[in-house]
């Protein structure tokens, strides 16, 4: 067992001084407070670890890189599709473990990787169809991260369109099929678990969701739903309802699904959706120009709220936590939207990728603990439950997962070239 002496930490009651935690086996097996130092010390104030609900590891290299016309989420997807086609397990596995390692510098302790790159392209298949999937794990495992594996079925190129191009990487060619090689995929390790996603209603035909819908039973279903106008509106000519209607009409808005985005809802969307989770993305729907998803109401409807960093423009948990909130006021005029207490539970719901013990420094959940600097430059001056508005991923100092620290003194422990990888892979890919 392992004790931890902690002058703050953010305990599920709120900020407390003078905590002691005690660890064995990766959980926390006892908090008191009001306690005098003991164990090891930690500084400035202790959370629970940031969730990413939402990646996409590649798109890290379009970070900086899409700016320079105006373009529109559009254009963007076609320089995204230009990364997918030159990537290959290895490379991706490079790539993906200095992303996964920059993630929890930033203080995310779990991601859910929405994966839809399988296949060589052209109808072609890797000799174990999982390969990429296997690299995904490989990459989190050295970056000390948990990983949710979400396994994308991709099985359409728009509403009545077969795939084509860079897309028949992703396709499987049915539900039947994408269930088999999800089937056959086991990865070992404590710290992964496998899930499965619906890309969007634009890219799974209606007939095939009830098998995906089936297949996902007992797991995370992650889904991009109404991300842009543009797919309402097609959904709507094609089936007569909205995105959101057609995904409850198959059965797939369950206690396990997520979501992701849920920027352009009807009242009759947002009261589908109150069992399920939604998972915002606010640093890509602002780059993308998305448009401000309705967070409020659906909170006010019991929809359980997460977030995620998707296109990783910014890897910043602090960032997305406080742009819930911000997005809010900028919609409605108002302040104080969300209480802070909410916006961290939204940026700890590891719950919604299928971690139920994590989030909480609690006794019986996992020992998964950030540490962030209250004397920055950034932080400095803040009160305790400010930190939320003050702090970026710069100001984390330490990074627990499982009882065993990822970070320490801002330092990765295992991924020390994180900054030099980035450059030489995403060089590249561009190149
Ligand atoms: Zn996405």
């Amino acid at each position: 067992m392992s004790t931890y002496w902690c002058s703050q930490a953010w305990l599920p009651g709120g900020v407390v001084a003078g905590v002691r935690i005690d660890i064995a086996d990766g959980i926390i097996t006892a908090v008191d407070v009001g306690q005098n130092p003991s164990g090891t010390v930690l500084s400035g104030l202790v959370l629970p670890g940031f969730a990413n609900g939402h990646s996409h590891a590649f798109h890290r290299a379009l970070r900086g890189r899409t700016h320079t016309d105006r373009g529109s989420f559009w254009t963007w997807r076609e320089r995204m599709y230009a990364l997918a086609e030159r990537l290959e397990p290895d490379s991706y596995y490079r790539l993906a473990r200095a992303v996964y390692a920059e993630m929890v510098l930033a203080g995310y302790t779990s991601v859910a990787e929405f994966h839809y790159l399988h296949h060589p392209g052209r109808g072609q298949r890797y000799a174990d169809p999982n390969e990429f999937s296997h690299a995904l794990v490989a990459a989190a495992a050295d970056a000390g991260i948990r990983l949710t594996l979400l396994d994308v079925a991709y099985l359409a190129g728009g509403f009545g369109r077969p795939t084509s191009g860079v897309q028949q990487r992703f396709d499987d060619g049915d539900a039947d099929a994408w269930a088999r090689r999800v089937e056959s995929f086991s990865p070992v390790g404590e710290l992964v678990t496998v899930g499965a996603a619906i890309h969007s209603v634009r890219a799974v035909p209606v007939e095939q969701l009830p098998a995906i819908v089936h297949a996902a039973t007992g797991r995370p279903l992650h889904v991009h739903l109404s991300e842009q106008p543009r797919e309402n509106e097609e959904c709507l000519a094609v089936h007569g309802c909205t995105p959101t209607q057609l995904l409850a009409s198959v059965g797939a808005l369950t206690p396990n699904t997520v979501a992701v985005h849920a920027t352009h809802l009807t009242a009759e969307d947002i009261k589908a959706l109150a069992e399920s989770w939604v998972c915002l993305c606010p640093s890509t729907e602002a780059d993308l120009g998305d448009g401000i998803g309705p967070a409020r109401r659906l909170a006010d409807a019991g929809v359980r709220l997460s977030l995620g960093s998707d296109g990783h423009s910014i890897i910043d948990p602090w960032f997305e936590l406080r742009a819930l909130e911000l997005h809010e006021r900028l919609a409605s005029g108002q302040r104080g939207r969300f209480e802070s207490t909410e916006l961290l539970t939204a940026a700890t719901a590891h719950a919604a990728s299928g971690w139920s013990t994590v989030g909480a420094i609690a006794p019986g959940h996992a020992a998964d603990l950030v540490c962030v600097d209250t004397d920055s430059p950034r932080t400095a001056g803040a009160d305790a439950t400010g930190i939320l508005y003050a702090a970026t991923a710069s100001d984390v100092t330490d990074v627990m997962v499982a009882g065993r620290w990822s970070v320490r003194d801002r330092l990765h422990r295992s991924v020390t070239d994180i900054g030099a990888t980035l450059d030489t892979e995403i060089g590249a890919l561009w190149q």
